[in-house]
């Protein structure tokens, strides 16, 4: 046997007695071996390279590729076979440790849910109260409500599919990056929350996750709503006792799910399709209409219906939340017809009482847009003699993609002299060319960005914003006035058309028309500022 044979048993030995290679060294000693093994250059790149070179797939777009020295001689069939070795060695460590890693993942996590089991759970509390440095985070206990009930009405399998959304909702970006949640058991949650502010931070996150859980959850033919109660433990120095915090939080929780009103436990069957269907034939769907004033002439210029219902037993359903449950039963179309019937009338009431025309803003979804929709195609025809111009919005947050058929019925509209306005723009989600994909009649700009004007950060943004849409020639609403100041910067940056509590809240059609009898037209204010 030569010197070189011996070296390249010694190598193949190595490689083979090390298997599993630990997974983070795979790439330096599968290297390190084939430069032993073979002359020449070896190296690891993401494409390969055609013969004389050897090019082995390593998978995940890696190859290790051997170079001929210059001049030297072609590889030869053992050199090949080596690398091929050592490339196999390479994978199926790689696998092992894939498999090792899933495997604990299993073991560690809820089946159910896709959370976290308690055990692990707490572990990783441990590890995260121990390393730490002096950041503030909070342990959450979270608990469904009425669950037992929900069991039983239910059975078993669709119950399950309640905890498996949640669990869904609660591994979303719900709670800040580095936050992580568990199944305790049950209907029992927990979660940590890393990187807080502070209390108030906290109380914004709980709001909102509590907002976030509560979403209707769609089970089999019917849409429920669950309440989930959620108690929190502060936690600003890494010396607490992980165990202590998790109690406390547990036992906050306890606390508010006892004083609640029996009459708020659910679970709320707040509606199948019977129920809303049972909800619009008995007028329990109603509409609040809130004024669009023009800054500059100091008048109203029109409305905004806002859907409104109630539930008998629950009382007052927020609309978002009977919006998403239509749209799971497929019936928004008849909750915008009574919106829309509604509207008109009203709107009819006010311009004749006004003496002048009227425009009314209608909300619909995305998805209510397309060109075989009987309920848009009416409306032109419809409107032929009302003096009222109409405007349907369209949240931001919804549109994805601008097609040919929606372009089609909106062309169709607009014929008809119905205007198209984008809803809620710059409440984080969109993409600017939506702005430049239709000839909206309004842009409404959302809260979120006339809030901020206090801070001259927001301002500029606000700034921005009303600029670009003025540079496409759209109009701009500044929606969600609450304060003077708030009025005076969408004033002063220019944007005349604007709706908020300051100017007025939504109302019942009884109420906005009394108000145009005593008022006419003019301007409402809120309270002079401070
Ligand atoms: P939106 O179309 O952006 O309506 C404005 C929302 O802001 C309304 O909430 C209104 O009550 C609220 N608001 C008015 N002034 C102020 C203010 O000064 N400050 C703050 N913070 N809020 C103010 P609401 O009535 O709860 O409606 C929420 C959303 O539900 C609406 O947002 C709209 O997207 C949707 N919606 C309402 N009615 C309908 C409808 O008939 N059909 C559809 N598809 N969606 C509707
Ligand atoms: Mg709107
Ligand atoms: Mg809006």
């Amino acid at each position: 046997m030569s010197g070189d044979d011996r070296v390249l048993i010694d190598v193949l030995a190595e490689a083979a007695t090390e298997m599993p290679w630990p997974e983070e060294r795979i790439e330096e000693w599968l290297l390190g071996w084939s430069r032993r093994a073979v002359p020449g250059d070896v190296l690891l790149q993401d494409f390969a390279t055609p013969p004389p070179d050897v090019s082995l797939d390593l998978g995940e777009q890696r190859f290790l590729v051997a170079r001929r020295p210059p001049g030297g001689l072609p590889f030869s069939e053992l050199d090949r076979r080596l690398l091929n070795a050592l490339v196999t060695m390479a994978t199926a460590s790689r696998h092992a440790a894939r498999r090792d890693a899933r495997l604990r993942r299993q073991a560690l996590t809820d089946e159910l849910t896709g959370l976290w089991q308690q055990g692990h759970f707490r572990e990783l509390l441990d590890q995260t109260m121990s390393s730490r440095s002096d950041e503030t985070l909070a342990v959450l206990f979270l608990d469904i409500d009425g669950m037992k009930r929900l069991n039983e009405t239910l059975g078993h399998l669709d119950a399950d599919v309640v905890l498996q959304e949640i669990g869904v909702r609660l591994r979303s970006d719900v709670l800040p990056p580095g936050s992580f949640a568990a199944r305790m058991g049950g209907d029992e949650f927990a979660a940590v929350v890393r990187h807080l502010e502070d209390a108030a931070d906290l109380e914004r996150l709980v709001a909102h996750l509590h907002e976030t859980l509560r979403g209707p959850i769609l089970v089999g033919e019917a849409v429920l709503q669950v309440e989930v109660s959620i108690g929190e433990a502060l936690s600003l120095s890494g010396t607490d006792d992980p165990d202590a915090l998790l109690r406390r939080a547990e036992r906050q929780m306890r606390q508010r799910k006892r004083a609640r009103t029996p009459a708020m436990l659910p679970p709320r069957w707040y509606d199948d399709r019977t129920v809303l269907r049972d909800m619009i034939d008995q007028g329990r769907v109603e509409v609040a209409y809130q004024p669009v004033v023009d800054l500059g002439a100091e008048e109203i210029v029109g409305y905004e219906a806002l859907v409104r219902a109630r539930q008998l037993e629950f009382g007052p359903v927020s609309p978002m939340m009977l919006i998403g449950a239509a749209a799971q039963l497929r019936m928004l179309d008849e909750l915008t017809a009574v919106v829309l019937d509604h509207g008109l009338e009203t709107m009819g009431s006010i311009a004749a009482r006004a003496g002048q025309p009227l425009t009314l803003g209608v909300n619909i979804e995305f998805e209510q847009l397309h060109e075989d929709s009987r309920l848009l195609r009416s409306l032109p025809g419809r409107m032929a003699d009302l003096d009222v111009h109409l405007v349907l919005e369209i949240s931001e947050r919804h549109v994805t993609r601008w097609t040919p058929s929606q372009r089609a019925i909106a062309a169709e509209l607009a014929a008809g002299g119905i205007g198209l306005a984008v809803d809620d723009f710059g409440a984080g989600y969109s993409a600017l060319g939506l702005l430049t994909s239709w000839d909206w009649e309004w842009v409404k700009i959302d809260r979120a960005l006339i809030a901020d004007t206090e801070g001259s950060g927001g301002r500029t943004v606000l700034g921005n914003v009303s600029r670009m849409i003025g540079e496409l020639d759209q109009v701009a609403v500044a929606e969600g006035i609450e304060t003077a100041a708030e009025a005076a910067a969408a004033r002063a940056l220019g944007i005349t058309l604007a709706q908020g509590t300051y100017f007025a809240p939504p109302a019942p059609a009884e109420a906005a028309l009394a108000s145009v009898s005593a008022l006419g037209l003019q301007m409402p204010t809120g309270p002079a500022p401070e």
